[in-house]
């Protein structure tokens, strides 16, 4: 094991692991901080997009081969997220034209007071204190809030399964965390370019390159204070983060602080869907320009869908008078020609 691929061996280190150890999510008990939580590094100005970390995430996980082979690095050449099928990608930046490009890799940011948690109301994500956010498919309702609420777009839906679909993202390889293994990502990484230890540490190391390395990197450690501090951190060349596709405007207030107010009313069980919806509301706020546009397009497809089923009714209702109409009319007829024939015979009689 190389040791700068592992930083502050969390046994070692004094973390609590196994299933017990595992801390309830921030949304449903107070777990502010895990100091001790563990963490990777990724360094994306020693990445080089080479896919190795997508292979072995793909292998340690038994996930389904992907359609394309991972040395075929032409997939660089797309902007790819995560799916069911895939906890981790690598995309490829240009941020300087003419100079070489800069790669990300992506997976589950593993925050330290999850949003996804926050939003799941039978509590299937927890922050466990080896520092992995992990998910419970046993408990998961397939409500997908976890998906909405996610300010990294992470969790993807196993639409495909019909039966027992499930949420997936990166777990950290949590398993392997137990057994005292490596993550396979940063395992399988050649360049080093992803350190697995204690975040406390790893900020450390993350601080110690970029103040060693004067006008290499952004002055800024991605995830130390993003959405309350995530355990998966960034260090990334200049000019920007938002040059490799990071959203640099989350602001550092935690997912559960943003909807505490929304969250303190819901009971254990919980069963108050709309003071849920509004603490997804609260922390979707994040999203603003994607939640906007989706807003405003449910939206107008309500108004759209509302005006169609009123027409759609409307015409019904008039179908339905003029049929009832008709059938009127007709017995009308047919009893004032009842009436006349009986006339005609009574006169005829008569
Ligand atoms: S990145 Fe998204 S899915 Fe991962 S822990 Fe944070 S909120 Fe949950
Ligand atoms: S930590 Fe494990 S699950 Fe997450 S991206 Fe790396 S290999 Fe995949
Ligand atoms: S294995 Fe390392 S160098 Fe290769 S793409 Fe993944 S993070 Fe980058």
């Amino acid at each position: 094991m190389k040791r700068r691929h592992f930083l502050g061996l969390l046994g070692a280190a004094g973390v609590t692991l196994g299933s017990g150890a595992t801390a309830k999510a921030a949304s449903l008990g107070d777990v502010k901080g895990l100091p001790n939580a563990g963490g990777v590094l990724f360094d994306a100005s020693r990445c080089i997009g080479c896919r190795k970390c997508e292979a072995a995430c793909n292998q340690v996980n038994d996930l389904p081969k992907p359609a394309k082979a991972f040395d075929d690095l032409t997939v660089l050449d797309a902007t790819r997220r995560t799916d069911g099928k895939t906890y981790t990608i690598v995309n490829k930046y240009v941020p300087d034209a003419g100079k070489p490009p800069v790669f990300r890799k992506i997976q589950c940011n593993h925050c330290m007071e999850p949003a996804c948690a926050s939003a799941c109301f039978v509590a299937a994500f927890k922050k466990s204190e080896t520092g992995a956010v992990v998910y419970d498919p046993d408990v998961c309702v397939g409500c997908r809030y976890c998906m909405v609420a996610c300010p990294f777009n992470i969790p993807a839906y196993e639409y495909d399964k019909a039966f027992t679909p499930r949420v997936m993202k990166c777990t950290m390889c949590q398993p392997r965390l137990l057994e005292g293994k490596l993550p396979g990502c940063v395992e399988a990484c050649p360049k080093e370019a992803l350190v697995f230890g204690k975040r406390r540490e790893l900020l450390n190391l993350a601080w110690d390159r970029i103040g060693g390395n004067p006008g290499r990197y952004v002055e800024h450690v991605y995830g130390e204070r993003e959405m309350g501090g995530t355990s998966w951190l960034t260090i990334a060349p200049k000019p920007s983060f938002a040059a490799i596709g990071m959203d640099e405007n989350l602001g550092t207030t935690s997912a559960p602080e943003l909807t505490s107010g929304a969250l303190a009313a819901v009971p254990a069980v919980a069963g108050i869907w709309p003071v849920l919806l509004t603490g997804l509301y609260a922390i979707s706020k994040r999203k603003e320009k994607i939640a906007e546009s989706e807003k405003q397009a449910a939206v107008a497809a309500a108004i759209a869908k509302a005006s169609a089923d009123a027409e759609a009714k409307l015409a019904e209702e008039l179908a339905k008078a003029e049929v009832a109409g008709k059938r009127r009319i007709e017995v009308e007829v047919k009893k004032a020609l009842e009436a006349a024939a009986k006339a005609g015979e009574e006169g005829e009689d008569a």
